[in-house]
């Protein structure tokens, strides 16, 4: 899938490769939407094309790394039996000692870690050794959203590159020559997601359009002053719950920001009361995995909604 707003990136590297200098150690700043994982992956299929310096995407190798199943790929992700989360400093030694292997293909080697920030300490003091003195050919992907989350001896050892997801118009754009014919519910997704194209793509789209109308309607009814909190709140408070917060989380920020956004602007309300509401909103979304009431939560959320509203 060719993703245009990778293109500066994927040029920075393909740079890179042809002088030779394609780097030991990036670290990947992704950001939900911006298609970190894909980026890494064309990383990988530079270290292992067989027509390098340029990505073919039709040789076995380019073939077999996007399958993810390469022998000279390897993909570290947190241990499913480590309830914690964590990638373990035993994986990071395991692929230290694998990378210190010479290739099976010749050309090179590539460790894709992701989200690199799930390293505990230890792990990550175990990968410094890789990462000060790495074996020619091999190379290590550090994907992450939260690069502050890593050690800074970690992070100055590693050439970064950022990654910022595309504007609307450009998600837009994007989805629309992906699925051509879908407009309305490609807005709906991005209404309720943000500017995450690759997430909209995989998503129930007529699950989203409903979830968008949802929030909709509730701060139409806010407006006129006829919001039914306690019965809202039920509502809300179900499994839905995280992707409805997503979606009034985007609506307030389109409100702060002045963006489009939920096709037309459902509320009057003064800049200062959406940021507060903002805050809720994202405390909220915090708080969505403790045990704190859900329904009562949304209640609070909604009674502060609907009284900001009443006094723009
Ligand atoms: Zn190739």
């Amino acid at each position: 899938m060719n993703l245009p707003w990778l293109a500066a990136a994927q040029q920075q590297l393909a740079h890179a490769a042809a002088t030779g200098r394609l780097p030991h150690a990036l670290l990947i700043h992704d950001s939900s939407g911006a298609g970190g994982v894909e980026l890494a992956r064309n990383f990988a299929q530079r270290v292992l094309c067989e027509a390098t310096p340029d990505v073919c995407g039709r040789c076995a190798s380019c073939r077999q790394a996007q399958a993810g199943e390469h022998p000279d790929l390897r993909l570290v992700v947190p241990d499913p039996e480590m309830k914690s989360g964590q990638i373990t400093v035993d994986q990071v030694r395991e692929l230290s000692a694998w990378l210190a292997l010479s290739s099976h293909g010749g050309r090179g080697s590539c460790v894709v870690i992701n989200p690199a920030d799930a390293m505990n300490r230890q792990a990550c003091n175990a990968l410094l050794k890789t990462l000060e003195e790495p074996r020619p050919g091999a190379h290590l992907v550090l994907l992450t959203t939260q690069p502050a989350r890593l050690p800074a001896t970690v992070r100055s050892r590693c050439q970064v590159l950022r990654l910022t997801a595309p504007d609307r118009a450009a998600a837009l754009a994007f989805l629309d020559e992906q699925s051509p014919g879908h407009r309305a519910d490609w807005e709906a997704a991005l209404d309720v997601l943000g500017p995450a194209p690759l997430e909209a793509l995989d998503a129930d789209r007529a699950h989203l359009r409903a979830i968008r109308d949802d929030i909709k309607h509730l701060l139409q009814q806010a407006q006129t002053g006829r919001l039914d909190v306690v019965r809202q709140a039920a509502h809300w408070s179900g499994q839905d719950m995280p992707l409805r917060l997503r979606g009034l989380e985007q609506a307030l920020s389109a409100h702060v920001l002045r963006t489009a956004s939920l096709s037309a602007p459902a509320v009057t309300l003064k800049i200062a009361a959406a940021l507060a509401l903002l805050d809720q909103v994202r405390e909220l979304q915090g708080l969505l995995a403790t045990t704190v009431s859900r329904p009562l939560a949304m209640e609070d959320m909604l009674w502060r909604l609907s009284a900001a509203v009443t006094a723009s």
